[in-house]
Parts: structure tokens; C-alpha cells; sequence
């Protein structure tokens, strides 16, 4: 297991302080002020509903090659989340698709500094008026397509997290879960460059 030693900002040998109840690697120079707060990542993937069924790519690339799972994956540091995993659909199965309401998140804790970050894995419902069928690069993504849920209990290694999402997509209505705010809801983020809220909307939105 690897531990940070090193300021990534000045490159200084870090120390430890107590900052906010515990002890935190830490820059020694004051001007620096760098704290290593811990290794965090987000990541998103996309249920996209077709005649009811979801769309699931198969994983080319280990861990975890020949399993399928809703398409998504990392969302960069300088991304806004809904862009991010419309993007994914896109690059992993050829879809177009809008983001429509946040269908759940699991958080999953890394382990210690050097060990797998932190995660925040969102789960949104996708619109599409997309006709194409799936489309993928044979590399990473090595098959897509739509499925039912009577499909899927025929297909080897479907991801457990995208079957849990997919049922409760089918269980509960579009925009029933948190939608991004825009219009007259989206006062407190105007002005706020990078800031997009998501929200509950009451039944038939504002
Ligand atoms: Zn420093």
C-alpha cells in the first residue's frame, strides 16, 4: 500500500495535524495550506428504457469481463454529472439520451490512503427517442442492448447494482425522484458557475 508523503501542490514532506477531530497528512507550510482530506471518486451510470426494457453493455476489460451492467463510469473532476453519463451512453452503447430524475446512489467506502477511493455511484433515469440500435467499440464495451427483466434472469453475470436499479425504475414514475432544477427553481444556482441542484419536483413539476 502506497501513503502520500509528498505536497502535491509545493512537493514539501507532509506531516500530520489534527484538522476537523483527527489527524490529516498535511502540508507543513502554512502558505501551502494543502490537507489531504482523502481519495474520493463519483461515478454515474444510466437506466434508458426501451418498450420496457434497459439498455445493459457487457464489460470488456477486467475486473469483471463478460458481465453486463447499465452503462456509465467515472465523472471527470471539471464535468457536470448529468453531462457525464450521457456522455457514457453515448460512448458505450451508441445512445442518445437526456437525463431525467436521479433514480439512487450507493456510497461505498474506500479503504485507507493507497487502497480503492471512496465512491458515489448515482444512478439516473434516462429519456431517449433514440431508434438506433446499440451500437459499441468491441474493446471495452464487447456487447449492448435492450433487455427485460425475464431476459436478464437468462443472461449470465448481470451486475447486481444495475438489476437493483432497473427494478426501481419499472416501479416508480418519470421525474418521481430528484430532477435537475431549472427554470424558476434554479434561482440559488444562477450566477453560481459549476452549480447545478437536483431536487424533488412536485407531482407535474413547477
Ligand atoms: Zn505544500
Amino acid at each position: 500500500m502506497s501513503v502520500l508523503r509528498f505536497c502535491p501542490r509545493c512537493a514539501l514532506e507532509l506531516t500530520t495535524r489534527p484538522d476537523g477531530g483527527r489527524d490529516r497528512l498535511a502540508c507543513p507550510d502554512e502558505n501551502c495550506g494543502f490537507v489531504h482530506f482523502g481519495d474520493f471518486s463519483i461515478g454515474c451510470a444510466g437506466v434508458v428504457m426501451r418498450e420496457g426494457r434497459a439498455l445493459l453493455v457487457q464489460r470488456g476489460w477486467q475486473p469483471f469481463a463478460g458481465s453486463w451492467q447499465l452503462p456509465g463510469g467515472y465523472v471527470e473532476h471539471d464535468e457536470a454529472i448529468a453531462e457525464a453519463v450521457e456522455r457514457e451512453v453515448l460512448e458505450e452503447a451508441g445512445i442518445e439520451a437526456r437525463v431525467s430524475d436521479v433514480i439512487g446512489f450507493r456510497h461505498s467506502l474506500g479503504g485507507s490512503i493507497g487502497g480503492p477511493s471512496t465512491n458515489l455511484y448515482v444512478v439516473f433515469r434516462l429519456d431517449t427517442e433514440d431508434g438506433r440500435e446499440p451500437s459499441f467499440d468491441n474493446d471495452e464495451i464487447t456487447g449492448a442492448g435492450f433487455y427485460s427483466l425475464a431476459e436478464m434472469a437468462q443472461m449470465e453475470a448481470v451486475q447486481g447494482l444495475s438489476r437493483w436499479a432497473i427494478e426501481k425504475a419499472l416501479a416508480t414514475g418519470r421525474g418521481s425522484g430528484l430532477q435537475p432544477e431549472s427554470g424558476a427553481s434554479s434561482a440559488l444556482s444562477r450566477g453560481r458557475p459549476g452549480w447545478r441542484l437536483f431536487g424533488l419536483q412536485p407531482p407535474g413539476g413547477l
